[in-house]
């Protein structure tokens, strides 16, 4: 990970839409990465078109994550925009006539069949030629947990401790009982809303779907 709560100040949508989409997609030479067909998206339907951006939560290598309001009700949303490479994985998933970048279609995946709270949902994606977006939930107020531990001292309680760990246990085995797996388990992919002290798994970025190989996964990922 780079920085992290890096604060900018609210931007537009037309900003943030001019900013990321003056990039030029970048050419792939990987011929097993399937890019799907764009989406039929006029820059008058784009989805930035539907959400108010605001300040930056956090910034990976090829992502960035903004806070965000829904214009329709006003819900506090986090919109993840990730720039394609050429290592882009895209997979079809039953549902999906076209191959998705696996983290939309990891996390749609993930949150198949009842609804686990402690499993990021996903509200709303689009895919481009050269980037994707994901607009995920966003408890309020909240944090991940290596902004948590360093808020308490760098030192949590065994019972707190032990709370977490429950709870980002049980995501990771729904997950793998939908055959996601998430493989970066990790203190910034948890959240934790510090209010209620509920725990939620976010970024699927990492993960694989059993059956996408035809061994099963036994691999973690460093980034
Ligand atoms: P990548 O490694 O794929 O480039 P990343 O690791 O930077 O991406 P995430 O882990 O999804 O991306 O998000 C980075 C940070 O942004 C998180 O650690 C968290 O602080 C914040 N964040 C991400 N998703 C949410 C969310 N749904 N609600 C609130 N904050 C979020
Ligand atoms: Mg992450």
């Amino acid at each position: 990970m780079g920085q992290r709560n890096t604060k900018v100040s609210p931007m537009t949508v037309g900003e943030v839409y001019d900013q990321h989409l003056s990039t030029p997609p970048k050419p792939s030479t990987n011929t097993e990465v399937q890019h799907p067909p764009p989406r039929d998206e006029t820059p008058v339907d784009y989805i930035f078109s539907r959400y108010a951006i605001g300040d930056q939560l956090g910034k990976g290598g090829f992502g960035v994550v903004y806070e965000g309001r829904r214009l329709d009700d006003d819900l506090r949303v986090a919109v993840k925009y990730v720039t394609k490479t050429q290592h882009t994985e895209c997979i079809f998933i039953p549902d999906h006539p076209n191959p998705l970048p696996k983290e939309i279609a990891l996390t749609i995946l993930a949150n198949k069949g009842h609804r686990v709270p402690e499993i990021i949902r996903l509200l709303d994606w689009t895919d481009h030629p050269d980037h994707f977006v994901l607009v995920l939930e966003c408890p309020s107020p909240c944090e991940n947990l290596v902004e948590f531990i360093m808020r308490h001292g760098g030192r949590i309680d065994e019972e707190t401790t032990r709370q977490i760990m429950w709870q980002a246990t049980y995501a990771a085995h729904k997950c793998c009982l939908r055959r996601v797996f998430h493989r970066d388990v990790k203190l910034e992919n948890l959240l934790i809303n510090i209010e209620t002290s509920e725990v939620k798994l976010i970024d699927f970025g990492c993960g694989t779907f059993w059956g996408l190989h035809p061994t099963s996964p036994t691999t973690v990922c460093f980034r």
